[in-house]
């Protein structure tokens, strides 16, 4: 028998809903906030604009302010990025949300439980082994190689770890793709 994989399986992670935030309120002991259905607030001071992304307490509902945009130029924003602050565009909402830069800056996590999905095909495992499966993210959600592969192929962990060979740490978080092989079983 060949070692080569003569099937390749694509899985797709990806979000469901926008994740909650990990941010501790300033009105109650709540560390979890909501954007909601995501709304942006601008000020513009002269030709120079802020732009936070308003979140609210999922506890208290406190809307609390994430900075965007601090202080820059009118001119140096894209117009259509601009319009899109204005009419809360969802895309960019999620698109905000989602980018480290935001959260980094702001001071807090995501929190992806119950946000997202592993869709995998209905595939013939019919004992045809090797199979090579592509994980492919289209959302940034952070997951544990092991733990994914567990569930989306229905294995033990200890199985996962007899049977898998992966192209990256089987037990280090990622959210960026990966592939692995799976072995037949006995
Ligand atoms: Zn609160």
């Amino acid at each position: 028998m060949s070692s080569q994989p003569h099937i390749v399986l694509p899985w797709v992670v990806r979000r469901t809903r926008l994740p909650l935030l990990s941010l501790r309120c300033v009105g109650c002991p709540s560390e979890s906030a909501t954007t909601g259905e995501g709304r942006f607030r601008v000020n513009a001071n002269g030709k120079l604009l802020d732009v936070w992304l308003l979140v609210r307490c999922v506890s208290c509902d406190r809307t609390s302010k994430l900075t965007v945009h601090e202080r820059v130029p009118v001119r140096s924003l894209d117009p259509a990025e601009l319009h899109g602050y204005r009419v809360n565009d969802p895309e960019l909402v999620a698109s905000r949300l989602l980018d480290p830069l935001l959260a980094r800056r702001n001071r807090f996590t995501l929190d992806w439980t119950g946000a997202w999905r592993l869709d995998t095909p209905a595939a013939p495992l019919d004992g045809a082994w090797p199979v090579q499966v592509e994980v492919v993210f289209e959302d940034p959600v952070p997951v544990r190689p092991d733990r994914l592969i567990a569930q989306g192929l229905g294995l033990s962990r200890n199985e996962v770890l007899r049977r898998i060979k992966c192209d990256t740490p089987l037990r280090r978080t990622t959210s960026s793709g990966f592939a692995f092989v799976v072995m037949a079983g006995d």
